[in-house]
């Protein structure tokens, strides 16, 4: 990918300059400032983490963009396809986003800002280990002193339960392979890509075995064995060799073993709650959920599933809050938006109904056609 310079300046850009970073947004100062500020915590974060001194003197560019719309724009203006989510572009070492609910927002620039921190000292390291380390440092938190501390990756525990392994029932069932060790450690970016669903869940479970495993490997010496100047072959296999070395298969035995002992936080009454809401057993689905969110209030899944049972069950009010909580944890959950428009066209919530119903429509094509028929209720102004 080539990149014009970028010639075309922003709409009033504010700029914020901080001892390591650079933010640019067409939000406002403050707004620059904040982040900015946020950026700084997580370098701290950064460094903490890995084992190499921490970079001197960096302006590392962040921009963020009041909509994604504007982030689209700005890519078009420089003749570039817009990227889907948040993105690191190592061409031009900068980190574009948007403004999401402050959660989702603070955890993608974690993960983006790391792989621009990281890169700039190991300019190609292997996939795995670049994506797998950004995954598990934006599930964990960086609190106001900049100290890290782990969490869960929900999704990626989902698709290793139900997806990889199908230990749990779900559509996700067979869907996806399961990636030896070896393959995984060993695979060049473009291979790693064509199992990406199932490639960024068991390289994040790797970097969390291998730094909260038996026989921990992170930070060092699979970081330490790698050449920041190195090529992407050279690196890939340095890591592969600081992770396989001694017994291979064993290594790969307690990986698995590993992930397989993780059980998240409400995960059985979550499961009970999805089988009495199959035999519509609203009430007592609803009761199931409601423990399972007490054990974790920020699993948006669990929410999304009691707000969709009270939906079921006409209390719009309580639906509405739990599936609101839902899509501002998980701004892409596109089934969440849609019955959070049913629920608000319930509650005459005409133009936040229109709101929500048109999201999931923008996120899922297929899902337009029911949103439409809901839109149609909403009375005309
Ligand atoms: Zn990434």
């Amino acid at each position: 990918m080539t990149w014009l310079l970028p010639l075309v300046l922003l709409a009033q850009e504010h700029v914020h300059r901080s001892e390591h970073y650079e933010v640019h947004s067409d939000v406002d100062e403050a707004f620059c400032r904040k982040v900015a500020e946020r950026m700084e915590r997580a370098f701290k974060a950064y460094a903490s983490i890995l084992p190499y001194p921490p970079p001197e003197k960096t302006a590392f560019k962040v921009r963020v963009f009041s909509t994604k719309e504007k982030l689209d724009g700005y890519f078009r203006g420089l003749r570039q396809r817009p990227p889907p989510s948040y993105q690191y572009v190592h061409d031009v070492r900068e980190v574009f986003a948007w403004v999401l609910p402050e959660k989702p927002m603070a955890q993608r620039l974690h993960h983006e800002a790391f792989h621009q921190y990281f890169r700039h000292i190991v300019n190609d390291p292997p996939q795995w280990l670049n994506e797998g380390l950004a995954e598990y440092i934006e599930t964990g938190t960086i609190d106001e002193k900049a100290v890290f501390k782990p969490g869960m990756h929900r999704g990626f525990m989902r698709r290793w339960r139900e997806g990889i392994r199908s230990v749990d029932p779900g559509p996700y069932n067979g869907k996806y392979p399961l990636i030896p060790l070896a393959d995984l450690v060993n695979a060049p970016k473009e291979t790693w890509l064509k199992t990406e669903n199932s490639s960024y869940c068991e390289s994040w479970g790797l970097v969390h075995f291998l730094l909260h495993g038996p026989d921990a490997k992170l930070p060092a010496p699979v970081l330490k064995a790698l050449k920041p100047g190195g090529t992407r072959e050279e690196n890939l296999r340095l890591a592969a060799d600081a992770v396989l070395g001694g017994d291979a298969a064993a290594v790969e035995k307690a990986f698995f073993a590993h992930l397989d002992a993780i059980v998240l936080p409400g995960h059985a009454d979550f499961l009970a709650g999805m089988k009495l809401s199959e035999e519509q057993k609203f009430g007592e689905a609803a009761a199931s959920f409601t423990k399972a969110i007490e054990a974790d209030g920020e699993n948006e899944r669990y929410l999304y599933w009691r707000g969709a049972t009270l939906y079921s069950t006409s209390s719009f009010d309580r639906a509405e809050a739990d599936l609101s909580l839902a899509v501002e944890l998980f701004p892409e959950y596109t089934i969440a938006h849609l019955v959070l428009g049913k629920t608000r066209v319930y509650l005459k919530k005409w133009d936040l109904a229109r709101e929500s119903l048109d999201r999931a429509a923008r996120l899922d094509r297929n899902m337009k056609r029911e949103a439409d028929e809901w839109k149609a209720k909403i009375p005309e102004k």
